[in-house]
């Protein structure tokens, strides 16, 4: 296994049957046991206040400018934007998730929420039947909160919304509710980074993890594969509010269990296209360098790339390699690497259908 580059030396392995990741000593805060510790959501429960969020968001849909594409539809009347997402959620499936990030999903697995529609379109993407073909169930706010709380009575270490930014009036809503009747698990909000601040604002204190990604360096290349207008400056603007809202520290529990922080994903692109030691040198310089970051190394073609000259393969142990010199190039400190030859496992296993 290789050694994830780091100025520090790694004194803590987690291996994982598909997986290798290693997560430097100098990364991780134990939480102070006094006062006990909550998830950020029950503060805003019982205040009302996530009731109030929840419903100011929820009659925005009335001109939907939810992610910064601001399509301005009314999702409440039968106005559909580019993710066409409506006013109730469309979940594809909710299941025990054991392949993320070690502190994510721990030994008794993440608790995944997978959301129909996309506000992205990337042509390779691996959930494309529920991204782009609206696979799913439409579902209740009431249904959605019992999801998560089987979720947690299943055992998962939290809740983990995938591609939530377009059900944010409808996940305030439901939390709500959950809250209500025992949910107690951290949240994770797990997103192509594409976000507003006035979005990213309506979740502070609600979300306990954040796990945005950092895809592209270069508009042009975001918009051709990915389909995002102005990923870039989206995306830093992203990454720079929930740094504000949570910082470096990656809070662990004494398990070794994520409880609040922040851990950007970079997925490494065939032939450079991620522009990978651009995004890297820039969440050190503008972030910090102390910042988590997860170098992926999972990529294959699926979808409309499966033919594609340069998207149609998957990334070489050279570029893989040259993505790790890249992190420590950056002065980047903590994270985790893949095993290159692990990916397509975890590609196998990652995507399930459910009904509701
Ligand atoms: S969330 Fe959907 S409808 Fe709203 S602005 Fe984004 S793509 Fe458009």
């Amino acid at each position: 296994m290789r050694q994830l580059p780091s100025r520090r030396q790694t004194s803590r392995r987690i291996t994982h049957p598909a997986f290798s990741f290693q997560l430097p000593a100098s990364s991780f805060q134990h939480p102070v046991s006094d006062p006990p510790w909550e998830p950020g959501y029950l503060r805003l429960h019982r205040s009302g206040e996530l009731a109030e969020r929840a419903r100011g968001a929820g009659a925005a849909l009335a001109r939907c400018e939810l992610c910064p594409r601001g399509c301005g539809v009314d999702r409440l009347n039968g106005g559909r934007g580019v993710c066409r997402g409506a006013a109730d959620p469309v979940i594809a499936s909710w299941n025990v998730h054991p392949w993320e990030e070690p502190p994510i999903s721990g030994t008794r697995g993440s608790g995944t929420i997978f959301f129909s529609g996309c506000t992205g379109q990337c042509r390779f993407c691996q959930n494309y039947p529920i991204s782009q073909f609206g696979y799913g169930n439409r579902v209740t706010v009431d249904r959605f909160a019992e999801m998560m709380l089987e979720l947690q009575a299943r055992g998962c270490h939290n809740i983990n919304f995938v591609t939530p930014t377009h059900f944010v009036p409808q996940i305030l809503a439901a939390v709500d509710a959950a809250a209500a009747q025992g949910l107690r698990i951290p949240l994770v909000y797990n997103t192509s980074g594409y976000e507003t601040v006035p979005t990213l604002r309506l979740l502070e204190g609600l979300v306990d993890i954040w796990l945005p990604d950092a895809k592209y360096a270069d508009d042009i290349v975001a918009r051709r594969i990915s389909g995002f207008p102005d990923y870039v400056a989206a995306n830093q603007a992203t990454l720079r509010e929930i740094h504000r809202q949570v910082g470096d520290a990656l809070i662990l529990d004494t398990d070794g269990i994520a409880r609040r922080g922040m851990i950007i994903r970079h997925l490494v692109l065939p032939a450079g296209l991620a522009g990978t030691a651009e995004v890297l040198h820039w969440i050190a310089q503008a972030l910090s360098p102390r910042v988590h970051v997860s170098l992926m190394d999972q990529y294959f073609p699926a979808y409309k790339v499966l033919d594609d000259p340069v998207l149609g393969r998957k990334i070489t142990a050279e570029e893989y390699a040259a993505a790790l010199d890249a992190f420590a190039a950056a002065g980047l400190a903590n994270g985790w690497m893949q095993e290159h030859d692990a990916a397509c496992q975890l590609n196998a296993g990652r995507f399930e259908f459910c009904s509701g």
